[in-house]
């Protein structure tokens, strides 16, 4: 398995996306989801069960800066060199 855990350019320690790969030819990206205050837990639950729905959907970033994007690229690259294609 190879991992490389990217941190937001902000420095907030939950601002944090993994890209995982093993033998296969398939990645996973998984970004932390920030719970917030139980205030905030709570309306976003109320939202919810009322069915309301962003027009824009649901999103969560993390910045970039150019260490990171390095470091990712030549992540892709090991990823593209080390599994098999489909
Ligand atoms: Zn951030």
């Amino acid at each position: 398995m190879s991992e490389l855990l990217i941190r937001c350019d902000c420095g907030w320690n939950e601002h944090i996306a993994l890209l995982t790969y093993w033998d296969a030819p398939e990645m996973y990206l998984q970004f932390y989801l920030v719970a917030g205050r139980w205030w905030q837990r709570l309306w976003v639950a109320v939202r919810y069960v009322l069915g309301y729905k962003s027009q824009f959907g649901a999103w969560d970033e993390i910045v970039l800066g150019r260490e990171a994007v390095r470091e990712m690229a030549s992540f892709l690259d090991d990823f593209l060199a080390d599994t098999p294609e489909e």
